[in-house]
Order: C-alpha cells, then structure tokens, then sequence
C-alpha cells in the first residue's frame, strides 16, 4: 500500500500566518517512553507507514526525545467560556502541536501532543496526562469515528516514565493526536479579543481555507462561514444526541470550526434515557446536561458570531441582524439532522408526515419507562423477528408506518441493523477496561476496542458488551486528568 514518507512531513502553514496565535515551544524529555497502544488503521488511512509508527524514531518524536535539530513545535492560544465564564487567556496548557502533514490525498492534518509538558499556557497545571485518561480519550474516539460521528482521534498513547501526581501518583502519558484541525471558537475568542482586524481576517480565511474551501472566494464568505459553522455544529450535537454522548465539557475553547468532537474528559454514554444526566464531577449546576447540549452549542455559536461581525459588516452594528437570523436556524437545523437520523434507525427511508411524532413518543417513553437507549433502539429489529420487547402501542403504530415503506422484513431487519449500534463505550465496561490497562493489562482495553469500534456487528457470547451496567450509585467523570 502507498505511504507517505516516515515519518510525514509537518509543515506550519498556520505559526506562519498567525505567529501572534502560536508560541514556539519544546516539549518535555520523557525519561522511559512506551508505546502503549498504536492506532495502525488509523495509520493505514492517513498513509502513514505503520511500521514508522511502531518504530522507536516515532516514539522518540512522541515522547519529546527526539534529537533532530530545527524542530519546530507550538503551544496554540485560545480563549474560552469556562461554564459560562470567559477566560482571556487558556490555550494549550499541556499540549503542543508538531505540526500539519498532507495524507495521501491532500488532505491536510493536526498532529498533536497532548500530555508532553507545561507551556506558557499551563497556568496552575503540570502540563502532564496520565494513562487512564489518555486511554480513555483513545477509546471514545475510536467508538465516535465507528459510529460515524466527526470526531479527532489518537494515533496512538505512550507513557512517558514519569509519574503525575493526581490523587495519586499515576503513569504519566502522552496522547498523539489527530484532527482536522485545532482551530476552536476560543481561538476566534482569543484573536478577536487581540483587536487586530487583519489577524482577525487572516484567522478567518485560514480556516475557511481549511475546513470550508468551496467559500473562500465568495465575497459574503465570512457569513457563510458563519452559517456553515453553524450547520457542522448542530449535525454534530444532533449525532451525540442521537447515540446517548454527553460530551460533560463543552466550554468554547472545546468547540472545533471543523465540527469534529474535541477533548473527550469527563464524557460518557448515557444508558438509561434522562435529559437530565450529568455525569461530569465540576458540573454541579448541570449546565452541561446530555438535555441541554444543543442549547448549549447554540449558546456557544452566539459567542462564534460575535468575533466574526467586525468581518461582516464594516459596522459590525449591521452585522447583528444577519447573525442572529443565522443563529436563529439553529434549531431547525438541528432538528432536521435528528429527525433525519431517528428515521434512519427507525428503518425509514422516506418521510411522511406523522415521522417526528413517531420519534418523538419513542423517546418520551425510553424516557418515562427509564429504558436504555441503545439496547432498546436495536432491540427493534428483535420485534420485527417476533420478540416481544414491550411498548406495544407505540411498536403498533410504528409498523403501520413500515407498511408505507414496502420493503420485505429481511430488508427491514437489516436496515435497521445496519442504523441502530449494539455496542457503545458502557461507562462500567470503560472504568474496568482502564483500570486493569493502568495496572498493566491491556486484555480488557484491547475487548473493548474491538467491540466499539465494530459498533454494529452482533458477535456471539458478547452480551455484556451489550448491555447497560450499574456504574455504581454516582457515577462520576473527571477532566483535565
Ligand atoms: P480541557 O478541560 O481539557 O479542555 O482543558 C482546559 C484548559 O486547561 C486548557 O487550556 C488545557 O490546556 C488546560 N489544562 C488542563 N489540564 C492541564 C494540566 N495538567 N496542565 C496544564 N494545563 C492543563
Ligand atoms: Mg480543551
């Protein structure tokens, strides 16, 4: 298979053009770096050669130790609403990037460091990562990607050697990661702030350049960027609401311009369906609740559109009344993406009034009855083979609607098979996956993997892969670990 050369070549298009942006940096030397796990399909996609990625050079350039001269990495600055506060100054605290690279088909990637030091961001942090988070973050973005979700991933975990203190000494480790981008609402927070128009513009066109190229030579192209924005966003909250994901962080420094899932902390999959749930330990007032995300990316938007007006409008005055009608379809977007979806898994390939109904009673009675999302959506295609799974008034009306679609059962069964996952990162199944791979067992880790990232495909004897679990009374996530 063709690769590109190994390691690939990083350029830094973005230091370059907004140096005010990105502050030069190294990372830390790792004292006895590991390779823990090595993400080769994600290789093979990128056109990076596998072996380079197994190979001690590859483990020297994650682990801060490599030697060769002229490296150039960057700490990137961004801004951010934390809870509804705005810090001026975030930014990678404990992250650098080693730079862009071009795959196979011209595509152009972040690969990034995240647990390799403290930087001029790091405020109060050590700069470090420990193993079970940066694991963590591996597994769940594997399990987005399969599921079809726009998300960043990790092309692979080391351990550093060191140890971090956290309520204990854990293993120090770094997550390689890959993403579209790293360009966040918090970075347009952070130039807008700065007050330079140019940079402001430079930052605007670099990434509609990178993530929305057809736009670049519109001349009402930072409105549409907006809207654009706006529509990746919303697509991307109506799929985590589709599947149950409560990202439990979602700060403005955490929302991509690409519209990739971003910095998976204290994230986690809802079992039983209740918009109320909030797993996240810092979330005390629930503002990130599974219930509230799309208000919240909305909300988000909002401070989005506020950096652009000053590039919309000479008068960033007449730039408020288009930015807020762009806002404003917020909602209806969103909801034509999750009802687009909720007729997927639904088995519906037309639509006909009376299809959100449908969507919308089945929700409210997951959520009534405290069913389980995932199990209960695939246990549909167990109906139409003859199971009883219970809700029958609602199954009643749903196959009347089926008949509309004319399709055989096998048709019907497979359809739906193929739209509603059976396996899902069960919060019971990620704690005991982690903590065996931190006491150095990757066995539990690697079953997991497996089965999240082959959302769909039933194998036998997996049952409690399949099935919710009791994570114990208070389930808890931490971020920033
Ligand atoms: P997060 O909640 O992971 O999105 O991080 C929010 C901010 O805190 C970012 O600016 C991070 O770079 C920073 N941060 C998180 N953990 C650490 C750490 N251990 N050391 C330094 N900075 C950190
Ligand atoms: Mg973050």
């Amino acid at each position: 298979m063709a690769s590109l050369a190994a390691p690939p070549e990083f350029r830094h298009t973005y230091a370059r053009s907004l140096p005010g942006l990105a502050a030069t940096w190294k990372a830390d030397e790792s004292p006895n770096p590991q390779l823990i796990v090595a993400n080769n399909a994600l290789a093979g996609e990128l056109g990076i050669d596998p072996t380079w990625l197994n190979s001690t050079e590859a483990l020297h350039l994650f682990s801060g130790n490599d030697t060769a001269q002229g490296l150039e990495r960057y700490a990137l600055a961004y801004a951010g609403h934390q809870f509804g506060s705005y810090s001026p100054r975030l930014g990678d605290g404990r992250a650098l990037l080693v730079g862009e690279f071009d795959d196979l088909n011209g595509h152009k990637w972040d690969l990034h460091l995240k647990g390799s030091g403290r930087t001029p961001f790091a405020r109060g942090g050590d700069g470090k990562a420990t193993l079970g988070p940066m694991l963590r973050e591996y597994l769940m973005g594997e399990a987005m990607h399969a599921l079809g979700i726009p998300t960043t991933r990790a092309l692979a975990v080391i351990t550093t050697g060191d140890l971090a203190m956290r309520e204990r000494p854990l293993p120090g480790a770094i997550l390689v990661r890959v993403a579209d981008s790293h360009l966040r609402v918090g970075t347009f927070q952070y130039a807008a702030a700065l007050g330079d128009l140019d940079d402001l513009r430079t930052l605007a066109d670099y990434a509609i350049g990178r993530h929305y190229p057809e736009l670049a030579d519109d001349s009402d192209r930072y409105m549409k960027f907006l809207g654009a924005v706006i529509e990746r966003q919303a697509h991307l909250v109506a799929d985590w609401m589709l599947v149950g994901f409560i990202h439990g962080v979602m700060n403005t420094d955490n929302v991509t311009i690409s519209g990739e899932t971003i910095d998976y902390g204290p994230c986690a999959f809802m079992d039983v369906v209740d918009p109320n749930t909030v797993f996240s330990s810092i979330d005390e007032g629930g503002r990130y609740a599974y219930g509230r995300q799309p208000s919240i990316t909305q909300w988000n938007l909002a401070r989005f559109a506020e950096t652009l007006l000053p590039l919309i409008a000479t008068n960033p005055d007449d730039a408020i009344a288009p930015a807020t009608q762009a806002l404003e379809e917020f909602p209806e977007i969103f909801s034509r993406r999750w009802h687009a979806g909720m007729n997927r898994r639904l088995g519906l390939s037309t639509t006909v009034d009376g299809d959100d109904d449908l969507a919308n009673n089945l929700i409210a009675l997951l959520q009534e009855r405290r069913l389980d999302l995932i199990s209960t959506m695939r246990s549909l295609s167990n109906h139409l083979r003859g199971e009883d799974i219970g809700l029958a008034e609602w199954t009643a009306r749903w196959e009347t609607r089926l008949e509309l679609e004319h399709a055989s059962s096998e048709e019907m069964i497979s359809r739906l098979e193929a739209a509603n996952p059976i396996y899902v990162p069960r919060n019971h199944l990620v704690e005991e996956a982690l903590s065996s791979a931190v006491a150095g067992d990757l066995n539990k880790f690697d079953a997991l993997l497996e089965r999240v990232t082959n959302p769909y495909q039933h194998v036998d004897n997996a049952e409690r892969y399949s099935q919710p679990g009791d994570p114990g009374p208070g389930y808890r996530t931490y971020c920033g670990t």
